[in-house]
């Protein structure tokens, strides 16, 4: 099926600013509760949201194959599972009624009253019920530099780094959407010097700067997923603030991995953009040395070009920027985690949720944790309050966006924002 939502030239009869993330290009997918009380799933376009339960019901949909209540969910699950055939419909249809040249909708003012909502009716829901999530490790700079804090500049990449995508299991039931306020966590940690652990609140809270992709249903337990159909079973990323105790992960992460230090919470934005509406923002992969494997060996450009940035907000001064990233550091792309990921025959579901692990680019001013930012505290941020950061302070709100822009054409994931209170 044609792709044709992602026209440029189309505008819409909605207002767009021109600095807005969500022209009808995008047509994102989130879920929300409107000003009835009633949740549905919707997408965007401006500052408009939009019902798509409702629309289904005024037929707007006719001629699709959908189910009567595909829309009338509390998670996109079931629309996910449907796959990419009927993705593109529904993208194509929105981008049709929606066009500034398609009188339908636009001048039906009964039926707008319906469907169309401001954004402060409306309160977004986390999008999918994640029933899998897995964390990647995929920057080599960010692989790196922690490596190089942990472990010293010679052991600082592991020897399975450059062959493999790096990735644990992690825990979905933490994963929140913007938003939602989250607790400074309790946990064992060495303090510097000490022989012995102690208990109490993480001295050190830090952000990792990643974006997941969300998938729909791809294989059967015991097949793998060839690196070149994995694409077709992503339907879209988010932005993902992997929220990390750091003194709690540096005591217990050997020899199994990240546990209680990464798993209190994690935090998504609440729009999917789909891997479709990023289609014009491909860009090659960083060179990989050496050749990974067969099954990791890929054609074409896999990564995408997606502006990055952090803000850090204290709480009665306005925020500072203190990370610009690119999605595109990746040295491992979303195709080769995806086909690493099932390698061995693990299956993969509709709505598992698959991070990128921090991106963190190549000078320090793009590092994506605080960990980096302040090389493990050593060397402190300044805000522009004239307070200082070597990790995130109590009632800090952190914000993640996220844009891609080509040719005057701007697609982007608006925010994340998630606020640290104190410990219990
Ligand atoms: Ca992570």
């Amino acid at each position: 099926m044609p792709n044709f939502a992602n026209n440029p030239d189309r505008s819409s009869w909605l207002h767009v600013d021109s600095q807005s993330d969500f022209p009808i290009q995008n047509i994102p997918f989130g879920v929300f509760l409107t000003r009835d009380d009633i949740i549905t799933i919707g997408t965007r376009i401006g500052d408009t949201a939009i019902d798509l339960g409702a629309l289904h019901q005024l037929g707007y949909f006719d001629g699709i194959p959908l189910t009567d209540d595909i829309f009338l969910q509390d998670n996109l699950n079931d629309f996910i599972a449907d796959g990419r055939q009927t993705w593109r419909a529904v993208r194509n249809r929105i981008a049709e009624l929606f066009d500034d040249n398609n009188p339908a909708l636009k001048t039906n003012v009964k039926h707008k009253e319906i469907v169309l909502f401001r954004l402060d009716e409306i309160e977004m829901q986390l999008p999918v019920q994640i029933g899998d999530y897995t964390d990647f490790y995929a920057s080599k700079e960010h692989a790196t530099n922690v490596g190089t804090m942990f472990r010293g500049k010679d052991n600082a990449l592991m020897p399975n780094w450059l062959h493999l995508p790096v990735g644990y299991h992690g825990r979905s039931s933490s994963i929140i959407s913007s938003g939602i306020p989250i607790r400074r966590p309790k946990g064992q940690t060495l303090p510097p010097g000490a022989e012995s652990p102690v208990y109490g609140a993480s001295k050190a809270v830090d952000f990792e700067l990643e974006m997941a992709f969300i998938t729909t249903d791809a294989n059967d337990l015991g097949d793998s997923i060839p690196i070149e159909e994995a694409e077709s079973y992503i339907f879209g990323l988010v932005l993902f603030n992997d929220w990390s105790a750091r003194d709690i992960q540096r005591w217990e992460y050997v020899p199994l991995g990240p546990f209680l230090g990464k798993n209190f919470a994690s935090s998504i934005s609440p729009w999917i953009v789909t891997l479709d509406a990023l289609e014009p923002f491909r860009v090659e992969s960083p060179k990989q040395s050496p050749t990974p494997l067969e099954y990791l060996q890929y054609k074409g450009k896999k990564s995408f070009d997606i502006n990055l940035e952090v803000a850090i907000k204290p709480e009665h001064h306005k925020e500072t920027i203190v990370s610009r990233s690119n999605f595109k550091y990746m040295y491992w792309n979303m195709a080769q985690q995806l086909a690493h990921h099932s390698v061995n025959g693990c299956p993969v579901n509709a709505g598992d949720m698959m991070g990128s692990g921090t991106i963190s680019g190549p000078t320090p001013d793009s590092y994506g944790s605080m960990l980096e930012l302040s090389w493990k505290g050593e060397k402190p941020l300044q805000l522009s309050d004239g307070s200082e950061r070597k990790f995130i302070n109590d009632n800090d709100t952190v914000i993640l966006r996220g844009h891609s822009i080509k040719e005057g054409l701007r697609i982007g994931f608006g925010e994340v924002r998630t606020k640290l209170l104190p410990s219990h």
